[in-house]
């Protein structure tokens, strides 16, 4: 079970539909395999229809809506089993289903990187496919913008906790992180980027010039 999740202000976005593709792609991403994140986007999508029909007698006050945040924050969900043989995930439908074979670029020895924003020529933000090696590390870098991420096979661990398959994570420039990526499978994440990644470690000279 996921132990990282996009917090309800973000599914409720997505439940309204007020997201660019590809953040709306990583949140689906994560649904697919996550049935808590599922159930409340579920009760999300039943508000927003009852809220629909109740136009415009019924405005809802900041404190209810902090209340009906916090019930669907805290309600308990049962996982439900993961499906075997499931249909390909929408990203797969877009580049492929072995993620392995695109053609990534090297940036440093344990680093490869892959730019998929012409897939998604409607938005101005960065899609990046990132791959660290097995055990292999990441430059140090904050964030100018905000990042987020999420993994879609391995697994990595920076200052903020383990980050495994199907885990959603958002940074900013508040956070310096060093991933590493878990022994096993090398790990594969999904980024939008909303401004270009800055590098902090000696290699920042360096890798400038790649790291946009
Ligand atoms: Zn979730």
């Amino acid at each position: 079970m996921n132990q990282h999740h996009p917090d309800s202000l973000t599914l409720m976005e997505f439940s309204a539909g007020n997201m660019t593709e590809p953040h709306a792609l990583c949140i689906r991403l994560h649904l697919d395999q996550c049935s808590q994140c599922r159930s409340r986007v579920d009760m999300l999508d039943s508000l927003g229809a009852v809220m629909m029909e109740q136009q415009p007698q019924v405005s809802v006050s900041g404190s209810m809506f902090g209340t009906i945040l916090d019930r669907i924050d805290n309600d308990p969900v049962e996982p439900e089993p993961l499906q075997h043989g499931r249909p390909l995930n929408p990203l797969q439908k877009l580049l492929g289903e072995d993620l392995t074979k695109l053609p990534w670029k090297r940036q440093l020895c344990d680093a490869s990187v892959l730019d998929i924003s012409d897939h998604f020529p409607d938005q101005t933000e960065q899609v990046v496919l990132q791959k660290l090696t097995a055990g292999g590390r990441a430059p140090a870098h904050t964030h100018r913008g905000q990042e987020t991420t999420i993994v879609l096979q391995g697994a990595f661990s920076d200052n903020k906790g383990v980050f495994k398959q199907w885990d959603f994570v958002v940074l900013d420039e508040q956070d310096v992180h060093k991933p590493v990526a878990l022994q096993g499978d090398d790990c594969i994440t999904l980024s939008i980027l909303s401004a270009p990644v800055k590098l902090t470690g000696m290699f920042t000279r360096l890798l400038n010039p790649f790291i946009r």
